[in-house]
């Protein structure tokens, strides 16, 4: 029996692999399914990352989610919908620009436009389309993972607090002041992780980062892509609503999930200058949610040859995890059970930190 802490979409994604593959598991939340970042996400996916590792990734995982959109029963809507980058300023011109190489030596290349050519956009800046890109319902994903195979999982509601570690080798875990019992303990506690992994001795750099998230009233379903500026990024969302949030660096921590005026203000401002008939618009809500940092800002799964044998990890995703989701599911899932050691696993270990093996990973959104 495997032991899987936090349910997001990492911990249910990796229930639901292991149920597929004949395993039942025990999944411990402190709250409930999808309260963390995945219940939190704006709900996008792309291929268009700094690193040709997390591109290589994506390359995996894009088309894996898709298929797995089709398949679920409940339906996550995932459709493609562009990226567009207003590139409003020279910094992001040049990254873009060197971006492009990459992203067309990888089969994902875009296309450079004047944004005056497209119709919902008040700029005169240059853009980047990146047509590959889209967008999901988050919500539909966990649940549609988890209403599939949830005879196979035992849901327990309870703060995982204790590992229990014996001659080197982990024995289970502390809820609620219980022990369950297992020798595979799997940590997706998302932004919680580093935080558990500290309180039982263990070094593992990931970081809350609050980030703000708004809906707006509907507008004419026309924004189609994710357009990025250097200040702000905003979509629709099915319904014709616009979907966004702030570009924004604050202090790590678990900083309180209210909202605050002035990022509501940055966005808005944003919005109402570059959507042509957005001009009057209105915030409907807001929310914030926690990107789950490491010091690259690329995720962290496997093991560590240091830590107790049985004890794994899949997090720390930053701003990207939902989109990712169901393939680490995958990728886990094939470790802990039949010993398939995807490349992935050498690249994202929890060792390159020590190893100085950084998967320098610069775009966050
Ligand atoms: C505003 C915002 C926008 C984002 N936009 C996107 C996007 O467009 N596309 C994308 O792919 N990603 C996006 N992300 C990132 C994405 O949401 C996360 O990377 C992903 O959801 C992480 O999933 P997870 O399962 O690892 O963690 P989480 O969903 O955070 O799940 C962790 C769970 O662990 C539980 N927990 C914590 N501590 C304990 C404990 N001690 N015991 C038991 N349970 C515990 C929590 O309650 C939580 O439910 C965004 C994130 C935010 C905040």
């Amino acid at each position: 029996m495997v032991v899987i802490l936090g349910a997001g979409g990492h911990g249910i994604s990796l229930a639901y692999h292991l149920a597929k593959k004949g395993v039942s598991s025990t999944v411990i939340e402190m709250s409930r399914i999808n309260y963390g970042s995945s219940g939190r996400n704006a709900g996008r996916f792309r291929y268009h990352f700094y690193t040709r590792e997390n591109v290589e990734f994506a390359k995996e995982a894009i088309p894996y989610l898709l298929k797995m959109c089709k398949e679920l029963p409940l339906n996550p809507v995932c459709v493609k919908t562009g990226y567009l980058w207003v590139l409003e300023d020279e910094k992001t011109l040049d990254v873009i620009k060197k971006m492009d190489g990459l992203w067309k030596s990888m089969g994902v290349g875009g296309k450079f436009l004047d944004c005056s050519e497209i119709d919902y956009l008040k700029s005169e800046s240059q853009c980047y389309l990146a047509p590959q890109d889209g967008a999901f319902h988050h919500d539909y994903l966990t649940f549609g993972m988890y209403e599939e195979v949830k005879e196979e999982i035992t849901l327990i509601t309870g703060e995982a607090k204790e590992l229990v570690v014996s001659g080197g080798k982990v024995k289970g875990v502390k809820v609620n002041g219980k022990v369950i019992n297992s020798d595979v303990v799997v940590v997706t506690l998302g932004a919680w992780s580093g935080k558990f992994m500290k309180e039982n001795g263990i070094s593992l750099p990931v970081e809350p980062e609050k980030k703000e998230i708004f809906i707006t009233e509907d507008l004419r379903y026309r924004v189609k892509p994710l357009v990025i500026t250097p200040k702000v990024y905003f979509s629709h969302t099915l319904k014709g609503e616009i979907i966004g949030g702030v570009e924004d660096v604050r202090e790590r921590g678990f900083l309180d999930f209210n909202v605050s005026l002035e990022r509501t203000i940055l966005f808005l401002r944003d919005v109402r200058r570059l959507i042509k008939g957005a001009e009057g618009i209105r915030v409907l809500r807001g929310w914030a949610g926690y990107y789950e940092m490491t010091p690259d800002h690329s995720h962290v799964m496997g093991y560590s040859e240091s830590w107790p044998e049985g004890l794994f990890v899949d997090a720390g995703y930053s701003g990207h995890g939902m989109m990712f989701s169901p393939y680490s599911g995958k990728v886990m899932a094939d470790l802990i059970l039949d010993n398939v050691k995807s490349r992935f696993i050498d690249i994202f270990s929890p060792e390159r930190f020590e190893k100085n093996r950084l998967v320098d990973e610069r775009m966050v959104i």
